[in-house]
């Protein structure tokens, strides 16, 4: 057994909540101590044969691994890993999309990804073209994982029409759709230029009721089609106004969370930001 905040905060600190070290009580610098290994000897009160007989079996513990800080990220990661770890990527293709190829003597899917490409192997997921962070590749890992074998109907559905959605709705509204309508107001030839250049179709003619229709494939089986109204000025101010729509297979590629990251990526790309 090692030493846990409260062993320190018990049999070491002074508990004087003194603020000395920067922190606001004496039970959050244990805190840091235990899982960030900050030195006991930033509190200037430890008595230094304390700092002495204790930092090493700090130092020690932290080595192993024990009450260390975790990174979310890092542990999702290794979660999805392992939630794909079963899948044989010779299915891939047929559940996914993509083709087989082969990189370094080993099997791999080639995966369309937002007009990119990425490789999927049994030790990973990697990009030649764009640096994958740890949500991307959780996300991907999902798609993996739950990559049903259905192809797009073309039955295209708002997001609150799909099942479990109702928690999300505000969120989707907040974070993507807002920001995107509020971007490209006056700028339909913008969303345009962006839109084809991350591989969408302008579908506008099947789409006559709306100013713009993007059809794009962030991934080869999962369709996502934008409608977009311009704001309207003339007799009543109309704001502008985007539709996002995705076909009705999408819940068997990607659960709701993944669907909110793939929109967010999207709208972050046609926003050109990071
Ligand atoms: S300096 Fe030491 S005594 Fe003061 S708050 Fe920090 S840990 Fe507690």
């Amino acid at each position: 057994m090692g030493l846990s905040p409260i062993d320190v905060y018990r049999d070491i600190l002074p508990k004087t909540n003194c603020g000395d070290c920067g922190e606001k009580s004496c039970l959050a610098f244990a805190a840091k101590v235990v899982s960030e290994n900050v030195s006991l000897s930033k509190c200037p009160h430890v008595l230094r044969e304390n700092i002495a007989h204790y930092q090493k079996i700090l130092d020690n513990q932290h080595k192993d691994g024990l009450y260390a800080k975790r990174d979310p990220a890092k542990d999702a990661v290794e979660w999805a890993e392992q939630r794909a770890a079963l899948t044989d990527i010779k299915d891939l293709p047929y559940r996914i999309g993509g083709e087989i190829v082969e990189v370094d003597g080993k099997q791999a899917l080639k995966l369309p990804y937002f007009g990119t490409h990425v490789y999927i192997t049994n030790d990973g997921i990697y990009s030649n073209e764009i640096e994958l962070d740890h949500w991307e590749r959780v996300f991907l890992y999902n798609h993996i994982a739950q990559g049903g074998k259905s192809n797009p109907i073309g039955k295209f559905v708002p997001f609150h029409e799909l099942p479990n959605t109702i928690s999300k709705i505000k969120s989707l509204e907040r974070h993507i759709k807002r920001p995107l309508e509020e971007y490209f107001t006056g700028k339909i030839e913008l969303l345009r230029q962006r839109g084809i250049s991350l591989g969408a179709k302008d579908v506008s003619r099947e789409f006559s009721s709306c100013d713009l229709a993007l059809l794009f494939y962030p991934l080869p089986k999962v369709p996502v089609l934008i409608l977009f109204w311009d704001e309207e000025t003339e007799e009543e101010h109309m704001p502008a106004q985007i539709n996002l729509l995705f076909d009705e297979t999408i819940i068997e590629h990607l659960d709701i969370e993944s669907i909110l990251f793939l929109l967010e990526k999207l709208a972050n790309l046609l926003m050109d930001a990071k």
